[in-house]
């Protein structure tokens, strides 16, 4: 019993609405997919550390920041990750949860921010999109399209505008370019041109330090 992990680190928010701020980011190990552009492959492939949710508290404890995101891999494979979601929000922790999009997020709690991605064309994982997710999202929630292409960005597009986003404020729509893959330039210049609804979101962690960089 336990939870694999793979890094707990502190950094700068790179992603989401919380995007510049200080956070505590618990990394756990293993995913379900197998996207071409993995960025986080060593999260697949390290053996990780199998811990108890007491030795992670006491990780966290450490950082002194009350924001902390739980990300992958892909988080939800394992079966502990919505009672360490309890636990940190009972704590009185910020709980960020960063998922793929394909498993059911309907078993963590509502009381977190949950970040959904829509796999596009691009990764070779779309069609493992569990779509009933985005009606479980709430006001709070999060949506991320990682877009490497123009094929990605339209099938991103047609979403956001044919399915019922309607509950999910544009500004937590996030349609992010695949680093190195896309000009941000480009995407923008889509982005206004359709005058979409959704916010053009950068991994700032990939502006500050080297993008390769680890644990940032
Ligand atoms: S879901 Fe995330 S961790 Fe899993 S393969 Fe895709 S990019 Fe990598």
């Amino acid at each position: 019993m336990g939870i694999n992990v793979c890094e707990i680190f502190y950094s700068i928010q790179g992603e989401s609405t919380f995007s510049g701020l200080p956070c505590v980011f618990v990394r756990l190990n293993g995913c379900n997919l197998n996207c071409r552009w993995c960025d986080t492959l060593y999260a697949k492939e390290d053996e990780g550390s199998v811990m108890q949710i007491e030795e992670i508290l006491q990780q966290l404890e450490r950082f002194e920041c009350n924001l902390v995101e739980i990300t992958g891999g892909e988080p939800l494979i394992q079966k502990d990750t919505p009672v360490l979601v309890d636990t940190l929000l009972n704590k009185g922790y910020q709980v960020l949860v960063e998922t793929n999009g394909t498993i059911s997020i309907n078993t963590i709690s509502d009381k977190c921010i949950r970040i959904v991605d829509i796999k596009c064309p691009s990764s070779g994982e779309s069609k493992k999109n569990l779509f009933c997710n985005i009606d479980i999202l709430g006001e709070q929630d999060e949506i991320k399209f990682v877009i490497a292409d123009k094929t990605d960005y339209d099938f991103a597009k047609d979403i956001i505008i044919n399915t019922n986003l309607k509950h999910i404020n544009a500004s937590r729509i996030h349609i992010s370019p695949v680093y190195g893959s896309i000009k941000p330039e480009q995407l923008a210049s889509w982005m206004l041109n359709d005058k979409i609804k959704a916010r053009l979101s950068m991994q700032l962690h990939k502006i500050i330090w080297h993008p390769d960089k680890r644990g940032v």
